[in-house]
């Protein structure tokens, strides 16, 4: 079934009997050339990429519970390359491309919108940290732009520009950037990889590996062994406790990350704007939501559920920087496990086990990575041939 204008008259005309499922629903086989745990965005377009790009068979994603439960589905939907270390802002901008082709490449609506980015200025020295930053974009083929203070009035009057704390003096601005839909993505590579005959499993949670003198053979699973020549790990937030089952211990920590929507309203914001003085930043859903969040909660936790303090500073901060959000009501919030890496840096590597690949320590950054993680996880973490 390929989605195209066409189809959707023709259905339209036809009662809408000729959708199918986007997916299969198949039993686990025995054994695998490659097991993905973890059918969240970078588990999925793991095996996307695997199957499609470097055309790998037998390829399974096991998820815990339905694919796209975790953070994939719960995220405040930004992508951007706006980054500053060499290290970064490559690899960010080479996702920020896979974004721009990423529906035609998948022939699903991920709701890609290059709405732009702009991250407000508020002092002069971080004037200059966003120049630098900026030229960095601009070495790495990135797009980037500094914007005075007249320049973000004109785009978003409603912001509190004369704040004695926080006044707005400038942005840096990136115009490529901007929102995906969170779950549309997950949906697109499910199905991509599906197509190549990528087997997804739902409802079977990986409890354990079978290694053998320092090499992967096997996953244990609520549905069974399944065996596999090649294991990686894609468990955004339960890194830690997944590894753990291997007997490593990771310098991650996980932390509840919140998300909230307010009600339906007319279009006001026309990108996304990070407050640059405080942990909070916002944009708005083709729905009219205003879709923010702010700061991790500062405890460590399993729990897909936030608490009260931290809804109390998001708040604090976005009646800070734009005082009318004091007027909108808040509909919708939830949580999400981030896997936080001690210096904010991810690990997409081979680990001392062999077979055994990790992805994780994406912290609160890891959607705007889905394509290029994806793309790169095979040739980062041992098959180098393969890039
Ligand atoms: C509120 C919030 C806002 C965010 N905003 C942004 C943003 O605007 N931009 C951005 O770039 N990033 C953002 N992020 C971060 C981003 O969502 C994550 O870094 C990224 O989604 C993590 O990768 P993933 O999609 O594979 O994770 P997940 O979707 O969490 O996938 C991991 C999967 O592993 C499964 N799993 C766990 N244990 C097992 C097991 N034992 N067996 C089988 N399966 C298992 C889980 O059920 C889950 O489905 C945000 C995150 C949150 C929570």
């Amino acid at each position: 079934m390929r989605f195209s204008a066409f189809k959707v008259v023709a259905e339209a005309l036809t009662g809408h009997k000729g959708w199918g499922p986007l997916w299969r629903n198949p039993e686990p086989k025995p054994e695998y050339d490659y097991i993905i745990i973890g059918g969240g965005g970078h588990g999925l377009s793991t095996a996307y990429y695997l199957s499609n790009t470097f055309r790998q068979a037998r390829i399974a994603v096991l998820e815990r519970g339905w694919l796209g439960q975790g953070n994939i589905g719960r995220n405040t939907t930004i992508i951007r390359s706006n980054y500053l270390l060499p290290g970064n802002e490559p690899f960010y901008e080479l996702s920020m491309k896979l974004w721009e082709g990423l529906e035609q490449a998948f022939n699903f609506n991920a709701m890609v919108s290059q709405r732009g980015i702009v991250n407000l200025i508020h002092s002069d020295g971080q004037r200059d940290a966003y120049r630098r930053r900026g030229n960095a974009m601009l070495l790495a083929g990135a797009d980037a732009e500094l914007l005075s203070r007249e320049q973000v009035r004109g785009m978003c009057p409603f912001l509190n520009f004369d704040n004695a704390r926080f006044p707005i003096k400038g942005g840096l601005m990136q115009r490529r950037a901007g929102t995906a839909r969170h779950d549309g993505v997950a949906w697109g590579y499910a199905r991509g990889a599906d197509q190549k005959g990528v087997d997804l499993i739902q409802n079977c949670e990986v409890t354990g590996f079978r290694i053998e003198n320092g090499r992967v053979l096997g996953v244990e699973t609520s549905r069974g062994y399944i065996g596999a020549r090649k294991v990686g790990v894609a468990v955004a937030g339960m890194s830690g406790k997944v590894m753990g089952m291997a007997g490593m211990r990771l310098p991650i920590e996980s932390h509840v990350l919140q998300a909230f929507v307010s009600e339906g309203l007319k279009p006001v914001i026309p990108g996304v704007i990070t407050f640059g003085a405080g942990h909070f930043y916002v944009s708005q859903s083709d729905k009219g939501g205003l879709v923010f969040g702010g700061d991790i909660d500062g405890y460590n936790s399993y729990a897909q559920r936030g608490n009260l303090p931290v809804i109390e500073d998001v708040a604090e901060s976005g009646m800070a920087l734009m005082p009318m959000i004091g007027r909108a009501r808040l509909l919708r919030t939830w949580g999400g496990i981030m896997d936080m890496s001690m210096d904010g840096t991810p690990i997409i590597d081979r680990t001392p086990i062999e077979g055994l690949y990790l992805n994780a320590g994406w912290c609160y950054g890891g959607f705007k990575a889905t394509p290029g993680l994806g793309l790169l996880l095979r040739a980062s973490a041992g098959d180098r041939h393969a890039a």
